[in-house]
């Protein structure tokens, strides 16, 4: 069994980018589960589906094709159904829809093959909500990232904003204050910290300190 570094937690917390880094710097594989549960709300949206229907959207999870691959600039895009959707899956409203429909048992089943299939040699970066509690529990490195809610609204408002988004700063702290209650207090797969995670606080941090920091981890 290939190695698992799973990194979860809120949205904004750094996970993303330092996932993807850290998974560039040891040469494994990177698996952005979020981008998952993303592209099935926008596959959902695409086919005007209501997010009550949970029969449909089980069907829509299974019936969805979702592709990754690294542009020119060694970014991640993300296919869904073989277009393009990177920049729709980027914006809050997808975040929603996807915290909206990861709430439904059904469909964090029919994802957990496609998540575990990412487990390859020479290892495996995780990064979601869920992947050291229920996707790979028995993964050896696991840790559990944080910032404060302000800097997570910053960061993600520049995000948005450099991606051309028109954001305010206010709406989405509301926005991922919302995400986060809603994901903290479902029923299946809660978002909470492995027993055996390494909490990382990124409030203040650069990019670089915390690379450093979840590198120091694996040994080499
Ligand atoms: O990480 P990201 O912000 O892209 O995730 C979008 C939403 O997908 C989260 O708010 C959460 O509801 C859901 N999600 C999840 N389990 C994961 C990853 C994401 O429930 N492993």
């Amino acid at each position: 069994n290939a190695p698992v570094l799973t990194i979860d937690g809120p949205s904004g917390s750094g996970k993303g980018t330092i996932s993807r880094r850290v998974a560039q710097r040891l040469g494994w594989h990177y698996l952005d589960s979020g981008a998952l549960y993303r592209a099935v709300g926008v596959a959902a949206g695409w086919a005007d589906l209501d997010l009550d229907d949970h029969g449909a959207l089980v069907r829509c999870t299974f019936d969805t094709r979702i592709g990754f691959r690294d542009d020119a600039a060694g970014e991640l895009r993300v296919l869904v159904n073989d277009v393009d959707a990177t920049d729709e899956l980027r914006t809050e409203t997808a975040g929603a829809a996807a915290s909206a429909i990861a709430a439904i048992p059904e469909i964090r089943a029919a994802l957990k093959d496609r998540q575990r299939a990412f487990r390859q040699p020479p290892g495996l970066v995780a990064d979601g909500r869920d992947m050291g509690t229920v996707i790979f529990p028995d993964a050896p490195f696991k840790v559990f990232m944080t910032a404060s809610a302000d800097e997570r609204a910053q960061r993600r408002y520049k995000q948005l904003n450099d991606k051309g988004v028109s954001v305010t700063l206010d709406g989405l702290l509301r926005e991922i204050l919302a995400r986060d209650a809603r994901d903290a207090q479902r029923a299946v797969a809660p978002l909470r910290p492995a027993d055996d995670a390494v909490h990382i606080d990124t409030t203040g941090l650069s990019i670089e300190d915390v690379v450093e920091q979840v590198l120091a981890l694996v040994p080499r």
